[in-house]
């Protein structure tokens, strides 16, 4: 259990426009211009948060500019598959990038996460409370087209098994005491795949640092372009999802319109919930009050010590105009719920 109404985010942050600008033209930097790009940007994501007032903070997840610079640059066994099929119309997941498996899959260097807990640590202000995000092998594969000695999405999965656990505790020696392994994939595919396969697949990865670190996953619909891409229902992870070894378990209700509340109170018993109490689909921002009301109806189903709040998931796909006032006025509606409760 942690502090109580607990305020936090999931791993992503908006990019400033000059960040995107310069996503696109990579090639005009030296090494050292984008070291100093991404200092930046990491500073902004991290003024924004402290700002807002949060209990834990991330990086923002800034230096994943792209697929090459985002994990699968640090695996082996890849080739680049062509362009999307679809470039046109509107956005969705059939155009995110993929890579074909060639080779053995391997990160010799690791998936520079630690550089990035690493460059979180130097920037953030003394006495915040920073966690790191690591995608989890079944959400990796998702991206990952099997090929060579790998013929199904499960094969590429339990290969990358070995690679995100030393992540984890190659992030756990470098003094991360707070890792969430995102495996929103599990959440969009339990409806037509076995979720006890999924848990056992979960505890394999996080085998290194379990009990040695504070863990929670984030389960979501996908939010690619602000997009779903799965039936938005929890009920198919369940019971199987308590038996997952993590501390925390985070769930979108939010853009749901808070559809089965009642599965926080099932999580609770078991490990911490995180509710996704912000929409980070829509326009509207959330006042103080609306988040309040949430709260409160949250606390009809768990108690105070075993709840957290978060955004539905990572704020990348949502204008940053939009993004800092939804922060902000999440943590000033759980305050006022800690006031009336007498919590600190
Ligand atoms: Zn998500």
């Amino acid at each position: 259990m942690s502090t109580p109404l607990r305020t936090t985010v999931i791993g992503s942050y908006p990019f400033p426009a000059w960040l995107e600008f310069a996503t696109g033209h990579l090639d005009a930097f030296g090494s050292d211009d984008i070291a100093e790009m991404l200092d930046d940007a990491v500073a902004i994501a991290v003024k924004d948060q402290v700002d807002a007032g949060l209990d834990a903070i991330s990086d923002g997840e800034q230096t994943r500019l792209d697929f090459n610079l985002s994990f699968y640059g640090f695996l082996e066994g890849l080739a680049p598959e062509p362009p999307s099929r679809r470039r046109f119309g509107p956005p969705g997941h059939d155009q995110r990038g993929k890579h074909a498996v060639l080779g053995d899959l391997a990160a010799p260097r690791g998936l520079g996460t630690v550089a990035d807990f690493r460059r979180l640590t130097r920037l953030a202000p003394a006495g915040v409370r920073l966690k790191a995000s690591v995608p989890g092998p079944y959400t990796l594969s998702g991206r990952l087209v099997p090929g060579g000695r790998y013929r199904d999405r499960w094969a590429v999965a339990e290969a990358l098994v070995p690679i995100v656990r030393d992540e984890l505790a190659a992030l756990a020696a470098a003094g991360c005491e707070e890792i969430c392994l995102d495996e929103p994939s599990m959440s969009c595919y339990a409806h037509r795949e076995d979720p006890t396969r999924f848990v056992a697949l979960f505890n394999d990865t996080v085998a290194s640092v379990h009990g040695r670190v504070r863990l929670s996953t984030h389960l979501c619909f996908g939010n690619f372009k602000g997009r779903a891409v799965a039936p938005r229902s929890y009920a198919c992870l369940f019971p199987a999802f308590l038996e997952a070894h993590v501390d925390q378990l985070h769930v979108e209700m939010a853009s749901r319109e808070f559809a089965e509340l009642d599965i926080i109170g099932t999580i609770a018993r078991r490990m911490d919930v995180a509710v996704g109490i912000i929409d980070v689909k829509s326009y509207y921002i959330e006042t103080p009050e609306d988040v309040a009301a949430r709260v409160r109806r949250c606390l009809t189903f768990a108690p105070p010590e075993r709840l957290a709040f978060a955004p539905d998931c990572g704020l990348s796909q949502t204008a940053r105009w939009a993004a800092r006032p939804k922060l902000a006025n999440m943590v000033e509606g759980v305050r006022r719920v800690r006031a009336e409760l007498g919590l600190p």
